[in-house]
């Protein structure tokens, strides 16, 4: 159970927490650990998403104990905490890369789950390394507009569009066992998609996704997904209209009620971690991408509670 969450007070009081959690730096002896990477020197576009854990945190206070979609108190079956934000170093990836890995590999030894809020994408590759640290490769979730399979960008090795090629590349992940749902828009070209799939990913694109829906889709994901699973939920998987606040917005994507279901519908898979990225509060308006995000990772605990023990 979360000691110390103020439920009393209105939701406009308090200091801004993840969901009023306790703000405790060191984790132990809690199941999961809610941790803030405020970095975005990795965009490509526009950026804004140092700002996403702020964002997220000041939206999640309306969030209450009780999940009445899926009848289950996380907080009182869990015991989460808000460690804080992992000190990064702005313009430098590969820097800020190290520490992520040794921040949230120290959780890891901790806790049993790190659920994390961006930060650009980027930030996805050294979470990875930390996870296969503890557990081996993972099989990945992957819910984002774009494949984020590029081998460089600019000609360097590392962007927020690069995580998952390198993801491949270093055995962080089990591609056969991972799926890489919503893709869409225009690209550089067919390679974009090619390249994933030649990694090894299945795939559900956005317009695959009109077709078989949240059902459908679903049903994909438990085909393929096998083992310790990692949700890696980039916000611009969302439509510009349910979540403008990103820094490279595509249209013609899902809508908040579909991204509900379909992290509803993971149940029953081995989840380990998540991180939720690209969430861009200077772009956002009347704060509807920070509170769609915060719920989702509201929704991501709620099953991690239905699921417990949580795995160590
Ligand atoms: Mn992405
Ligand atoms: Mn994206």
């Amino acid at each position: 159970m979360s000691a110390g969450q103020d439920w009393e007070l209105g939701a406009f009081g308090g200091i801004a927490t993840f969901a009023r959690l306790p703000h405790r730096p060191d984790p132990a002896g809690a199941d999961v650990a809610v941790v803030g990477v405020p970095y975005d020197s990795a965009t490509t576009f526009r950026s804004g998403a140092r700002f996403g854990p702020r964002g997220i945190r000041a939206a999640s206070q309306v969030l209450r104990p009780y999940n009445s979609a899926m009848d289950v108190q996380p907080f009182e079956l869990l015991e989460v905490v808000d460690v804080g934000d992992v000190p990064v170093a702005p313009a430098y990836v590969e820097e800020t890369q190290e520490r992520i890995t040794t921040v949230v590999g120290r959780l890891l030894d901790a806790v049993g789950v790190v659920v994390t809020l961006g930060g650009d994408h980027s930030v996805s590759l050294p979470l990875l390394r930390a996870q296969r640290r503890k557990r081996g490769p993972v099989a990945l979730i992957h819910l984002d507009a774009h494949p984020d399979t590029w081998s460089d960008e600019f000609g360097l090795r590392y962007g927020h569009g690069t995580p998952f090629w390198h993801a491949a590349r270093e055995g962080l992940v089990d591609t056969g066992a991972s799926i890489q749902i919503g893709m869409r828009g225009p690209t550089e070209g067919p390679d974009d998609l090619r390249r994933s799939r030649e990694l090894g990913y299945h795939m559900v694109t956005g317009e695959e996704f009109w077709e078989l829906g949240v059902a459908g889709t679903l049903a994909r994901v438990h085909q393929v997904v096998r083992g310790p699973a990692y949700l890696s939920l980039d916000i611009d998987v969302a439509d510009p209209a349910y979540a403008p606040g990103t820094g490279t917005p595509e249209v013609g994507g899902l809508t908040s009620r579909q991204l509900l279901t379909l992290v509803r519908g993971l149940a029953g898979l081995d989840l380990v971690g998540m991180d939720v990225v690209e969430v861009a509060p200077p772009f956002d308006h009347g704060e509807i991408t920070c509170l769609l995000a915060a719920n989702l990772v509201y929704e991501f605990l709620s099953l991690l509670a239905k699921g417990r023990p949580v795995g160590r």
